[in-house]
């Protein structure tokens, strides 16, 4: 592979193919807003050797891509250029990056960087995120009792009636941030103890290949060996019958020695159709605590902690302009700042109220240029339990209407279809009848907190569907 890519000898043209080969794998591994913010701007300048050296705009660009996609690249790379590939950042100055294309090995860019791989493993890879701790997790009324029970749990796993604790929530609230923030902290505070985390689709992955290499005993062992298992997205074993029973076996052997199990998922354990029953009651043998999006206030106070951990000082009136518009889940909130710090430091600008809403605005764009009026009708009928059928056609049943309506606003609000296409989407209406919907569902928003919630509920399925 290597051979076929990089012949001997660099032309200018074979770093941006090789890179372009690359960030095509990247584009399927992250979000658009993501790519167009840290990948876009890097430039691949040279190859040699399986080094592949790119420009970045700015040292706090570097530290965020090293930071966060350190893991990504690596394997990227790995796959693209061959097993010995590297990657070396070459950072420019704001003042100098005009002259980037400039760039030689003999003049020596402000800071070269060779990424290695991630060190080896001790025992066993716990597969925890350092970064998720208690102490960077802002306590909102949202998400009260399932922070409560965590702190329990750390203090005393096993040995609490939180067992399992089963932490469910829409996408991007904080479970995977508050369930890796109980492993990390049991780990402070007892360094013997086995913590082990993964998702449940990798346990899945693991179970299959067990099966493969006929290593099923040593895989099971594995995990009953655990002090602390902790699973998150358990909704990814619905429909993996074989995977179940295997994991209902690990669980029962867990529960009886009193090993602490830490459970995610994006429904309460009843709505968990297609798992085991078996396993759902067992799930609720513990307790059952929610996370619910965060109010005005904590999102304020999420968007001043990232702030800071990010050493940037931004105004009171930015940050609440950003969470006053940002409000579906906490993933945004912090996509959102660092997109605002990302276009500060590549432009060299300030921080200011204008390039807040600049910013805000071009989430909303990404946000729009995946989400289609097919998309927004499936996540709505799926929720409603209705038909697509039925949402197009002339039915003036209530629940119907009402779908339909809130189908047409949020086509209206999420796309940039006109209200002409979005009419003939639900039954050839005109484009009046999608006005009157629109201001039907604004004014029902308004007066009618069950109705909000929906909406918003909606909205965010929408953007995570189609992300
Ligand atoms: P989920 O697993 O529910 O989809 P995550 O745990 O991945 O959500 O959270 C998304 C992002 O938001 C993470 O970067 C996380 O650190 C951050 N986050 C979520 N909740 C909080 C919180 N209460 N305080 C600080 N950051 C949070
Ligand atoms: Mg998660």
């Amino acid at each position: 592979m290597i051979e076929t890519i990089i012949p001997e000898k660099n032309t200018i043209q074979e770093p941006s193919l090789i890179w372009r080969e690359c960030l095509k794998t990247i584009k399927d591994n992250v979000t658009l807003m993501t790519y167009n913010t840290w990948f876009v701007p890097i430039k691949p300048i040279d190859i040699k050797n399986s080094i592949l050296k790119v420009q970045l705009p700015s040292r706090f660009f570097w530290e965020w891509i090293d930071e966060h996609y350190n893991t990504l690249i690596t394997k990227t790379i790995h796959e693209i250029i061959g097993p010995e590939a590297k990657l070396a950042y070459i950072i420019t100055d704001t003042q100098t990056s005009e002259e980037t294309d400039h760039i030689h090995d003999e003049k020596p860019a402000v800071k070269i960087k060779i990424i290695e791989d991630t060190k080896p493993k001790p025992e066993f890879e716990t597969f925890l995120n350092p970064r998720y701790t208690f102490e960077n997790f802002i306590k909102g009324e949202g998400n009260q009792l399932a922070r409560a029970a965590a702190g329990a749990i750390s203090d005393n796993p096993g040995g609490t009636s939180f067992n399992p604790l089963f932490v469910y929530g829409g996408v991007g609230l904080g479970k995977t941030h508050l369930i890796q923030a109980i492993g990390n902290k049991i780990l402070q505070n007892f360094p013997d103890k086995k913590v082990i985390y993964l998702s449940a689709d990798i346990f899945t992955i693991e179970f299959v290949e067990a099966i493969q290499t006929n290593t099923l005993n040593d895989f099971s062992l594995f995990y009953r060996k655990m002090d602390v298992l902790i699973i998150d997205d358990i909704q990814f074993l619905i429909g993996k019958e074989k995977t179940q029973d295997l994991f209902f076996q690990i669980f029962n052997t867990l529960h009886q020695s009193r090993k602490q199990i830490i459970l995610s998922s994006d429904k309460p354990p009843k709505d968990l159709k297609g798992l085991d029953d078996r396993l759902i009651s067992r799930f609720q043998w513990g307790l059952t605590a929610d996370i619910q999006p965060p109010d005005l206030e904590t999102r304020i106070a999420i968007l001043k902690r990232k702030a800071e951990d990010y050493g940037m000082s931004v105004l009171g009136d930015i940050l609440e302009y950003i969470a006053t518009n940002i409000t579906s889940n906490i993933r945004e909130l912090e996509g959102c700042l660092i997109k605002l710090l990302a276009n500060a430091s590549l432009n060299s600008k300030e921080i200011n109220l204008d390039l807040a809403k600049k910013t805000v605005k071009e989430i909303a764009t990404d946000r729009k240029v995946n989400i289609t009026i097919e998309s927004i009708t499936k996540v709505i009928c799926d929720y409603f339990k209705i038909d697509e059928n039925k949402i197009r056609d002339k039915t003036r049943k209530k629940e119907i209407v009402i779908a339909r309506q809130i189908a047409m606003y949020l086509s209206k609000e999420l796309t940039k279809s006109s209200l002409k296409t979005i009419g003939l989407h639900f039954g050839g209406r005109d484009h009046a009848t999608v006005i009157h919907s629109c201001t039907t569902i604004e004014t029902l928003k308004q007066s009618d907190g069950y109705y909000k919630d929906i909406i918003e509920t909606l909205r965010n399925n929408i953007e995570i569907s189609c992300s």
